[in-house]
């Protein structure tokens, strides 16, 4: 079996053109939606984030904005500037792009973020809600798998879901989006005992680790949907995920490939928050 590859880039690209022609329909009523990131400090793959989530913003006919500080910033700085934007009516969504230079507190600075504008989903209370099932925005890595597995109709209900990995911005949170949508999820991590012998029971496995081929065709059951999460930078300058992709491609029913997979669904899905926070703002109006 080859599996199917799901391709990140094209569905994205669908979901961006949509919601540009909303952010024209929010902007003839008065809110053209904004976003608005902050970035510390010179650290070359921030930049090139940032500049690439802006480049989609301005695409979608979002107002866009960054705000750059230097290394040597201070938490007070910071926190002065979140205030600044919290209050502003123009700015919708806020997102402060991690890490900060180490001087810095950055749960303080990512916490005063307010909950209506925290489009990236990191806030505590936007967290707790993902637990209590109503969350205003769901982290945006996470939330795009999502789409991605809406977008080929993959079941998931009563499905055994397996999460590799349990950060707080990945595989926690996913692992709460698919237990919503009614799954039975297993999260592994770093002290799981036998992890093949967990992934191989998967329907879905999504892969959220780090290290590059980590996913290998033995750990996978046949005809099981894999989503490979992970970004990493080879020694040749290339990036691969964390899965073997052209072994488990010839056992896996569908697979994401890297690049060209999640990595697009997350800057999408930055966009869907931006614009929900815009729509919520226009209805408190
Ligand atoms: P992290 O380092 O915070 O977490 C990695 C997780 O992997 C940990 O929970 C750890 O327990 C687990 N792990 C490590 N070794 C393991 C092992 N041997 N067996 C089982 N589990 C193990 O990383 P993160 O922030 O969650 O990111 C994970 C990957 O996803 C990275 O490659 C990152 O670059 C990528 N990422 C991609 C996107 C995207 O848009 N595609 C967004 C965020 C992160």
């Amino acid at each position: 079996m080859t599996a199917k590859i799901i391709d990140g880039t094209a569905l994205a690209q669908r979901l961006r053109a949509e919601f540009a022609t909303r952010a024209e329909a929010l902007a003839a009523r008065g809110q053209r939606p904004g976003l608005t990131v902050v970035i510390a400090g010179e650290n070359p793959a921030s930049r090139v984030y940032v500049r690439n989530k802006i480049k989609a913003c301005s695409e979608a006919a979002f107002d866009s904005r960054h705000v750059e500080f230097p290394e040597t910033v201070s938490t007070a700085t910071l926190l002065h500037e979140i205030e600044r934007l919290n209050a502003d009516p123009e700015v919708h969504g806020i997102l402060v792009q991690l890490p900060l230079p180490p001087q810095v507190d950055a749960p303080r600075v990512t916490a005063a973020i307010a909950p209506h504008k925290d489009v990236d989903g990191f806030h505590a209370t936007n967290l707790g809600g993902l637990v209590t099932g109503h969350a205003d925005f769901a982290p945006c890595t996470p939330a795009g798998v999502m789409e991605m597995l809406k977008s080929e109709n993959i079941a998931i209900e009563g499905k055994h879901a397996v999460v590799i990995g349990r950060s707080n911005i990945v595989g926690k949170p996913m692992a709460l989006l698919l237990l919503q949508a009614g799954a039975t999820v297993t999260i592994c991590h770093s002290r799981t005992v036998d992890l093949p012998a967990i992934t191989r029971q998967a329907d879905i496995l999504v892969a959220a680790v780090g290290k590059p081929n980590f996913v290998t065709a033995g750990m996978v059951k046949p005809g099981t949907c894999v989503i490979d999460v992970g970004i990493n930078r080879l020694p040749t300058g290339k990036l691969a995920g964390d899965v073997d992709f052209a072994a488990v491609r010839e056992v896996a029913g569908w697979i994401t490939p890297v690049p060209g997979g999640v990595g697009p669904m997350t800057i999408a899905m930055l966009l869907a928050n931006t614009l929900k926070a815009t729509e919520r703002a226009l209805r408190k109006d």
